[in-house]
């Protein structure tokens, strides 16, 4: 068994921290499809009790990473090159409805403000380290919060909040990747197709700020399929697969 996992924040942020660190051993491979997770072990590993573990695995079946079954426990679905795909496809299409929506309603100064940290971004002095990923991982989620904020409807907001946890650990699990193989390419690629978005927006264009956002997300999916251990998409579990209609389901209770 894994040893203590010491949680480093406070009480209402336990859920996210386990699920951010369960969803990361995923994808990296450490938790293997098919595989169980049992509620007694996991308390143990993250050294918390049970309500905040079963919690945990209640939003992780939410966003459709594991499957919750009676007098089976949670057991963990198979993540592939496919399942990323589904995954960006759900989110382009929340994505693009909340650029369209936002467009025009953004405040001025907040859009300039991301403009001038996507300039620094893009650089040529400032591509590589760890310091370039935790600003870039920044500028990253306040754009999309930024947009997601302006869109002015609740349900969709609710809904890329349910997901972001799904988004943005896969984001850090490929930023992660490159930054092991020193390759920064995509983080600098990113960083200009925001700063296409930011533009769009700042003109007010809405149709070519929802086509920036649609080219954004789609980009990512091949990047972040490369970053999945070659064992979760060789597809050798017999296991059920994460599903799109899963992901999109609005069900759950579980928003932070
Ligand atoms: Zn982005």
């Amino acid at each position: 068994m894994a040893p203590a996992q010491q949680l480093n924040c406070d009480h209402g942020q336990r859920r996210h921290t386990i699920v951010e660190s369960l969803l990361t051993d995923v994808f990296h491979g450490r938790i293997q499809a098919g595989q169980h997770l049992v509620t007694q072990e996991l308390a143990e590993r993250f050294g918390v009790s049970h309500t905040p573990i079963r919690e945990a695995l209640i939003t992780m079946a939410g966003i459709g990473v594991i499957d919750l079954q009676p007098n089976r426990g949670a057991i963990v679905r198979r993540v592939s090159g496919r399942e990323v795909r589904e995954v960006c496809l759900v989110r382009k299409a929340l994505e693009c409805e909340a650029t369209r929506s936002a467009c025009g309603k953004i405040e001025r100064a907040d859009l300039l403000s991301l403009s001038q940290d996507l300039k620094r971004l893009t650089a040529p002095t400032s591509r590589t380290g760890a310091r370039f990923i935790a600003r870039a991982r920044e500028v990253d989620t306040r754009l999309h919060d930024l947009i997601a904020g302006s869109c002015g409807n609740t349900f969709l907001v609710n809904e890329l909040k349910r997901l972001n946890i799904l988004f943005r650990t896969f984001r850090d699990v490929s930023w992660q990747h490159d930054s092991d193989r020193q390759d920064y390419h995509r983080l600098t690629e990113e960083a200009r197709e925001h700063q296409a978005i930011v533009d769009a927006l700042l003109a007010e264009k809405r149709v070519e700020a929802t086509r920036a956002m649609s080219y954004h997300i789609r980009s990512g999916i091949k990047h972040w399929s490369k970053a999945l251990p070659t064992s979760a998409s060789g597809g050798q579990q017999h296991v059920t697969t994460l599903s799109s209609r899963k992901l999109s389901s609005t069900t759950s209770k579980q928003n932070r």
